[in-house]
């Protein structure tokens, strides 16, 4: 045994040895790549509306997406550099964020942050804080587009700042709207015929229609590698009970099943199936508190019910230190929120890993060349610095705001 470890030791010294002449090559890459201090010049604000795909897109509580209001951010530094943000909500009845709110957010936030330093995005958001409280989605744009120049600064992708690439190809879950059981199985099939394996289901109704839509959907969903039933909340505990009852012994997960994280806890009780939790969590301290109510077993991150990706993978690590699966998405936007999304994603580990979703895919209109990419139920993370893509401004309609 002593030798072995003697062994390691030397072995360890040996790596070392080969890899410390590295150490200033690399550095003085990063150098070069920064060059100087890098500070925000200006700041331009569009408003893009977004139609959905089919039309429109149904959750529980007769809650309808046909249009989304999304917010982008332009950042614009001293020496050139752009960087690109996006906030966008499914629909202001869904989650705590409206479009015009976070426009008017921003017009006080982005004049608190020029001449800082995007490159540093927990300084930008610390004056984003101290600027404003709460009012975290109209954060998430201003702070994207930094970790978007931040990449772009040091010639990295986001993925890779945020800890490593572990993918390029990202499992992505078909969406199926809620309706009648009928229509969400042949709503299924259509997916499976283009060869996703992943599946997220609305449900959310009463006892009996949704113990239907479930097994309808089941019915074709035999091969699938992963299903979940989401109720966004809209079940109460009494019948959240019956229903998680009732299908004991399915392989399916549940999501959000009541709105509180309390409800949710007290039906995981009587529950065999894995849960995971959504609306109720919207900071690290609702993830711990979830955790210690043994409410969860996997969470969905949406980047900007969080506030960006600077509190987003605080969150995000912190679950995978509680052994927490991850679903990553974010509630609504286009071709940039996307990006940013499946960065977060590629830099999840696998372990972790529970679903990604490309948000953008929902929505007709492209911004980028790369166009929210994704065949086969699995997206393709964007190559390049930062978030990787090229936004063309002539697809955004006229600036609204500026700041300088
Ligand atoms: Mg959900």
């Amino acid at each position: 045994m002593a030798s072995i470890g003697r062994l390691s030791v030397k072995l360890l010294l040996l790596a070392h040895s080969l890899t410390y002449p590295l150490t200033p090559i690399f550095m003085s890459h990063y150098i070069r790549g920064r060059g100087r201090k890098v500070k925000i010049k200006k700041i331009d604000v569009f408003q893009k509306t977004y139609s959905m795909v089919g039309g429109k897109f149904v959750i529980s509580g007769g809650k309808v997406a046909t249009k989304q209001d999304s917010t982008i951010v332009r950042i614009e530094t001293e020496d050139g550099l752009v960087g690109w943000g996006e906030q966008c909500v499914f629909s202001p009845s869904y989650l705590v964020a409206h479009g015009e709110g976070a426009r008017a957010a921003i017009g006080l936030l982005a004049p608190s942050v020029i001449g800082m330093d995007p490159a540093i995005p927990e300084l930008i958001f610390a004056q984003m804080e101290s600027t404003m409280k709460g009012h975290y989605y109209a954060k998430a744009a201003i702070d994207i587009a930094c970790w978007d120049l931040f990449g772009k600064s040091v010639a990295m992708s986001l993925s890779d700042l945020l800890g490593g690439t572990h993918r390029k190809e990202i499992p992505l879950y078909a969406p199926i709207s809620m309706g009648s059981p009928e229509k969400m199985a042949v709503n299924c099939e259509k997916w499976i015929a283009k060869g996703y394996k992943r599946f997220q289901m609305k449900v959310g109704g009463d006892f009996l229609s949704d113990l239907s839509r479930v097994h309808a959907c089941m019915q074709v969903l035999g091969d699938a590698e992963k299903t979940i039933f989401d109720a966004n909340g809209n079940w109460s505990q009494h019948e959240a009970i019956r229903i998680v009852t009732a299908l004991q012994g399915l392989d399916i997960y549940i999501e959000q099943p009541c709105a509180s994280m309390e409800e949710s806890a007290r039906v995981r009780r009587h529950a065999l199936q894995p849960f995971i939790l959504d609306e109720s969590l919207l900071t690290s301290q609702d993830i711990l508190k979830a955790h210690e109510s043994d409410a969860m077993d996997a969470v969905m991150l949406k980047i900007s019910r969080f506030g960006g990706i600077t509190p987003i993978r605080k969150a995000r690590d912190l679950c995978m230190q509680l052994g927490l699966g991850l679903s990553i998405e974010d509630s609504g936007g286009g071709d940039i929120v996307t990006a940013a999304m499946a960065h977060l994603s590629a830099s999840t580990p696998e372990k972790y890993f529970v679903n990604g979703f490309f948000t953008g895919s929902m929505v007709e209109e492209r911004i980028s060349e790369w166009g929210c990419r994704n065949s086969g139920g699995l997206g393709y993370l964007p190559e390049g610095p930062g978030l990787g893509i090229a936004v063309n401004e002539n697809l955004l309609g006229p600036i609204v705001a500026s700041y300088s």
